[in-house]
């Protein structure tokens, strides 16, 4: 096994080992040291690199290469071109320049920019991110890129993701010195995503046009059975979901992807993968990655992977935990309590940095979170609420409430605790010690962010929790470089931040109706939906906070906030077109038929023998009657609003348009068409039951 795992492990890879046995070394070095300096690669350099690159995949069998890239639609994208170069006389040679390497030129014209290209001058280029390496994916080079205009200006997710990680290592080094740390060259944003999906049999996924273009079910009554016996969770996992499983490892693997575990999640037919964290790009090009092999090798298993939020409305959505953490170039977590008093004083400061951020930011956190998809799941039971907040445990929170009042903190026989003077116990990092309700909890030595959504990319999550931790520190930073003091001006610091921000901390159960005017008394932000969240991003503190960090421009933030909202407004049409296709298609039939069953029985009946009622089949008939008659009404009122959308301009009216209006037309329609279900016989329901979708793979 161990043997295995080594010899698949990166193997499709251009990865550090290859490059050490196939670059001469000081082209080697050369490269290593623009990864590690974050500078601009040398053309020479690129020219060397590629070629053996090029050499590298044609020994695998690759025949072409691709600019990998995160454009705004959340997926990736790829544009195949081959190495044959024509040398005359109609033959060729395979060829791979430095310039293709690291600059490409896709039409970037039918890509969302938010405004920021006319098609007239619709050319993007990408550049190659040294740091995430290339890799054969399919048999193609694919060499993971940022996505630019012409002008410079962001048309991706990786390029803020990547001017963040730079604006949170300026930031985090000032502080670091200032604490006599100055052999540092470098901090990193580490994360972990752990992703949860839903597995489903293949024929029932194609049997529903729901699935098949929204990703979620739009109908479907309540299974008699659903997950309230709580014997999935962790439960023995399914053969052909083991096969499934083992196949996605060892793709990943070979790619470089540290899958590491895997279990059943609390829903039937719900699952998990977990990696092990890495440098924050390199995770959001692996969760990418990871998300599409689960849907490509779900489909070689006779299976389908649906990753969309909430697939199946009173049944658990999916999430994806965001794991996040600060770590040093020599392997220092500065979020993990330390040794010593220096150490834990350090600890205390980016704590308060994060605390701060949060509060200053819960909208930035919130937006970060926002998706049509994922407002079916913010806020439902299971899931985190709408609302921000820290989770610290019991036992870091008495440590702050000493240090906020000065007071003594008797718990572990400690009088007094002061910063830089004493060292802090050791906080569990046991899981059962978790407060699973919490949108944000501090897990012992990272933050573990839960709001996002099971298919969005990471990177936004990652461009937030970077860019407003950084903008504390670098507030912090400014304090203390100042100070005439420094031990007293830390101590005042940590206790002053504490003392503003500390609303935001809370221990208890996110998910009581308690909490929600609990919070509302506390001045927290609730926006409950993503229509409230997205023009955020433009807010004049927001804008701010953006442009002094070099994140985004004040028009690409515009473009973003643009895009959100389009993509939002497309999303609620396309399900609303959907339901209207599968009522008229799929549901009338089907009960019109059965209904047509019921009355030839009925007459057939009477014809037999004049004395019998058919109390049963007329009882059936008239209320399927009505109920049909009630979803027609819904589905022309559905189709009526959705015409007169069309005409809004302003995208934001027209979001706030498709949530008050389409939205509850779709939930009415919706309401009928699941009550009507249960009435129809097994024989004439065409599309597949919540109970198959569910209990159907084993
Ligand atoms: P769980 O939350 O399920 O108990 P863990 O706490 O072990 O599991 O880890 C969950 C995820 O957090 C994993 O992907 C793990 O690699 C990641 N993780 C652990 N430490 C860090 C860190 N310092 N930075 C970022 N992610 C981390
Ligand atoms: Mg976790």
């Amino acid at each position: 096994m161990e043997n295995k795992i080594q010899e698949l492990f990166g193997s499709m890879v251009f990865g550090d080992s290859v490059m050490r046995q196939k670059l001469p070394k000081d082209i080697y070095k050369s490269l290593k040291k623009t990864i590690e300096e974050d500078k601009v690669l040398d053309i020479t350099v690129a020219n060397v690199v590629a070629s053996a690159m090029k050499d590298w995949a044609i020994e695998h069998g690759v025949t072409h290469y691709t600019h990998w890239f995160q454009p705004m639609t959340g997926i990736t994208a790829e544009k195949h071109d081959s190495f044959i170069s024509p040398i005359g006389d109609g033959a060729v040679i395979s060829e791979f320049s430095g310039k293709e390497l690291i600059r490409g030129e896709p039409d970037a014209s039918s890509f969302p920019s938010g405004g920021l290209r006319a098609t007239f001058e619709a050319r993007g280029y990408t550049a190659w991110d040294p740091s995430s390496y290339a890799f054969i994916k399919d048999g193609v080079l694919c060499i993971p890129t940022a996505f630019c205009s012409y002008g410079g200006e962001a048309l991706d997710k990786k390029t803020p993701l990547l001017r963040s990680m730079e604006a949170v290592n300026v930031q985090a080094l000032r502080i670091l010195k200032l604490f006599g740390n100055t052999s540092v060259r470098r901090v990193v944003p580490t994360v972990g995503p752990e992703q949860e999906y839903f597995l489903i049999r293949r024929e029932d996924y194609e049997a529903r046009r729901d699935l098949v273009f929204t990703g979620r079910t739009l109908f479907g009554a309540k299974p008699p059975k659903g997950q309230e016996l709580e014997d999935h969770y962790f439960g023995a996992i399914k053969p052909r979901v083991k096969a499934f499983m083992c196949e996605l490892n060892e793709e990943l693997w070979k790619l470089g992807v540290y899958a590491k575990t895997e279990h059943n999640e609390a829903a039937p037919a719900q699952h998990e993968l977990a990696p092990i964290f890495t440098t924050a790009n390199i995770a959001t090009d692996h969760n990418q990655l990871t998300m599409e092999l689960m849907k490509k090798i779900a489909s070689r298993h006779g299976l389908a992977c649906l990753l969309a939020e909430k697939p199946f409305q009173g049944v658990n959505g999916s999430g994806k935990h965001n794991n996040w953490s600060l770590s040093t170039n020599d392997g220092q977590n500065l979020f993990e309590p330390g040794d010593t008093p220096y150490e834990n004083a350090q600890f205390l400061l980016f704590l308060s940095a994060v605390i701060a951020a949060a509060d200053d930011y819960q909208d930035l956190l919130r937006v970060s979170a926002a998706g049509a998809g994922n407002d079916h799941r913010l806020g439902a039971s299971e899931a985190p609420p709408a609302i921000i907040s820290i989770f610290l445990g019991d036992e870091l929170s008495a440590i702050l409430d000493s240090i906020e009042n000065g007071s003594s903190y008797e718990e572990h026989g400690k009088s007094d605790i002061e910063i830089g003077v004493h060292v802090l116990p050791k906080f569990p990092k046991d899981s059962t010690d978790r407060n699973r309700t919490s949108p944000l909890a501090f897990t012992g030595n990272k933050f573990e962010f839960r709001m996002l959504g099971a298919s969005s990319s990471i990177a936004g999550p990652n461009i937030i929790f970077n860019t407003i931790v950084a903008d504390e520190l670098s507030r912090f930073a400014d304090i203390l470089e100042n100070a005439d003091d420094f031990k007293s001006s830390l101590n005042k610091l940590i206790a002053d931040e504490i003392r503003t921000h500390k609303r935001i901390l809370f221990n208890g159960n996110n998910y009581s109706e308690d909490w929600v005017r609990e919070a509302e008394s506390r001045g927290l932000l609730n926006m409950r939906t993503s229509v409230e969240a997205i023009p955020c991003y433009i807010s004049e503190k927001n804008v701010k906070l953006f442009t002094k960090h070099k994140i985004f421009t004040e028009s690409e933030l515009h473009s973003r906030c643009e895009i959100h909202l389009e993509n939002y407004c497309k999303v609620i049409n396309i399900e609303a077109l959907t339901m209207i296709e599968m009522a008229v298609k799929d549901i009338l039939p089907s009960v019109t038929k059965y209904m047509k069953s019921l009355s030839d029985t009925i007459l057939s009946k009477t014809k037999v023998n004049p004395a019998l009622h058919s109390k049963a089949e007329n009882k059936l008939l008239e209320k399927l009657s009505v109920l049909t008659d009630s979803m027609y009404e819904k589905i022309e009122k559905l189709s009526c609003d959705l015409e007169k959308s069309h005409d809004i301009i302003s995208l934001r009216e027209r979001a706030e348009y498709m949530k008050d209006t389409i939205i509850p037309d779709m939930e009415q329609l919706r309401a009928d068409a699941d009550q009507i279900e249960p009435l129809v016989s097994a024989e004439y329901w065409k599309i597949p039951t919540y109970g198959q979708l569910l209990f159907g793979v084993n």
